[in-house]
């Protein structure tokens, strides 16, 4: 067997970390201190022998975070495309085998959303992200020559996720950006921070013992505020991605740094008089159920036109969806929607004890009892209501009376925010589908369909939980995560036309 200069490399490391037993983490940014090097504090470590291979991803300090995940950048730099394969496939492996004790874990931690759609969301990640068959070259081949565009990656990627997907969010982006070549330091969101810790302590678990890579993915154990900006901030860190609501949108905007932000949404439905009313009516609570509506692509308010609205609100019942009065909705709003911010920045949003909690759960908070398999309450209110104009993250839907299709655009156009996100559409009118997809002009746009049947779950195209929408990218894939780097030939290696 021939042993290569890399794995001979790879073992010396893998015995220096076993016989330097790794200290306890340390917060005050000293990485030196750590990894058992006399060398002066620098950012980063400037220690040859400097190592924290062994500590599984998980740190407290940022400064050695990111120190790990340009160590990791380094040795995974010199492995091929097959290596990152491998290396990704461990994390779809631990996202799909161990689905149900890391979604009962995050269901645990966070409290908010649905079991099954926790456990289901780790397995379809960890099957359907995008790997590293989505990096292609393309090629201008001519009179004078050949050019290559290759997709190179960019270094250490700071990532912020939400708590409504906390674990998902970083399976996610490890498998794409791990594809593109690059490691990552999450900052997660404080209240899923146990599971994004031990989903990647896992992950870096198996990733080393194959292939002696350690800290490709790192996160910080204790994240706050300022750890987020230290992120931003650290010129170790040569990119960011942020999944979230519009304060740590605007905050990696003005980060100054290269950033995918995959922001806020609040998708509106639109059913028009020509639409299938029952097939409408499932793809609704398909949709806007589903972890108990925290999917930022879920349906948050529907706009049906009058001709057809009553026969919607029945369709709806058939399907299993239980309505509530018009005295029940304002008791609802008083107990789940809640004010913040003072003078002009006052505003509503969704009272925390609700968001993402079941129907039965919302129904008994006004004195109502639902059967606790109900999957979604709705109701009639005019556009006015805070449920129409917040993101309400709770699986109760809002439906407006529209004098017609085009009243219902205007509505759905208003309360998107311009967020340019996700819109949805029940119609069999083509008209009215193309009118109403070029005036919302939004990243995603379903027609006749669940919302998750745009990102390939019962539809075509394929899976990311970031979806960019500020920034453009879109359904966030390996390229993404890529720089291009163009290699060209002059003259020669063009076969084509007469020999000279
Ligand atoms: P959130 O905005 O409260 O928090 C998201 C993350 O940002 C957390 O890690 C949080 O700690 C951090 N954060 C918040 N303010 C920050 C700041 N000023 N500086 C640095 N970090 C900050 O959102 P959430 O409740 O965790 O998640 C739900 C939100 O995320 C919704 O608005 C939803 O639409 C959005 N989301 C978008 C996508 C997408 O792909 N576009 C996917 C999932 C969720």
């Amino acid at each position: 067997m021939q042993i290569t200069e890399n794995q001979i490399r790879d073992v010396v490391r893998q015995v220096l970390t076993e016989i330097r037993t790794p200290g306890p983490a340390v917060t005050n940014g000293d990485a030196a201190a750590d990894c058992g090097c006399d060398s002066q504090k620098t950012d980063p470590c400037s220690c040859d022998g400097h190592s924290f291979a062994g500590r599984h991803g998980v740190f407290h300090d940022v400064n050695e975070a990111v120190t790990a995940a340009n160590e990791a950048f380094q040795q995974l730099s010199e492995r091929t495309r097959e290596d990152r394969k491998r290396i990704i496939d461990h994390i779809r492996r631990i996202s799909v085998d161990q689905c149900v004790e890391l979604g009962t874990m995050e269901m645990e931690e966070t409290r908010i959303g649905r079991l099954e759609h926790k456990i289901e969301k780790l397995k379809t990640l960890g099957e359907k992200t995008p790997g590293v068959e989505f990096l292609k070259s393309e090629v201008f081949s001519g009179d004078r020559g050949l050019a290559v565009i290759e997709h190179a990656p960019f270094g250490v990627i700071g990532c912020i996720t939400p708590v409504t997907h906390s674990l998902p969010t970083i399976t996610g982006n490890a498998v794409s950006m791990i594809a593109g070549g690059n490691t990552l330091v999450v900052n997660p969101h404080p209240s899923g921070k146990r599971v994004a810790a031990e989903g990647v302590r896992r992950f870096n678990e198996a990733i080393y013992r194959d292939m002696g890579i350690d800290n490709l993915i790192c996160v910080i154990a204790e994240p706050t505020l300022e750890t987020a900006e230290q992120i931003f901030s650290h010129r170790g860190v040569k990119m960011i991605c942020v999944t979230g609501g519009p304060a740590v949108a605007r905050a990696a905007l003005n980060s100054g740094k290269r950033a995918v932000v995959a922001g806020p949404g609040n998708p509106p439905v639109v059913v028009d008089e020509t639409a299938d009313l029952d097939r409408a009516a499932q793809a609704i609570i398909q949709g806007a159920a589903y972890d108990n509506n925290l999917l930022c692509i879920s349906e948050k308010e529907v706009f049906v036109v009058d001709q057809v609205f009553d026969q919607m609100m029945q369709a709806m019942e058939r399907a299993g969806a239980v309505r509530l009065s018009a005295d029940e909705i304002d008791a609802l709003t008083r107990v789940a929607i809640t004010t913040v911010g003072d003078g002009d920045q006052r505003h509503d949003v969704a009272a925390k004890e609700y968001l993402g909690q079941d129907a039965a759960v919302l129904a008994r908070g006004i004195g109502k009892s639902v059967p606790e398999t109900t999957e979604l309450l709705f109701g009639e209110t005019d556009e006015h209501s805070p449920f129409v104009s917040v993101e309400q993250m709770m699986p109760f839907l809002p439906f407006i009376r529209c004098r017609n299709v085009d009243e219902a655009i205007e509505l759905a156009h208003k309360y998107e925010h311009g967020f340019g996100h996700t819109a949805i559409i029940h119609s069999n009118n083509v008209r009215n589908m193309t009118r109403m997809g070029r005036i919302m002009d939004t990243t995603l746009f379903v027609k006749n369909g669940p919302c998750m049947a745009s990102l390939g779950l019962g539809g075509e195209g394929y899976l990311s939980f970031s979806i960019a929408t500020p920034t453009g990218e879109g359904v966030t894939t390996p390229l993404t995560f890529t720089r291009e780097r163009r290699c060209s030939l002059i003259d020669d290696l063009c076969i084509l036309g007469r020999a000279t």
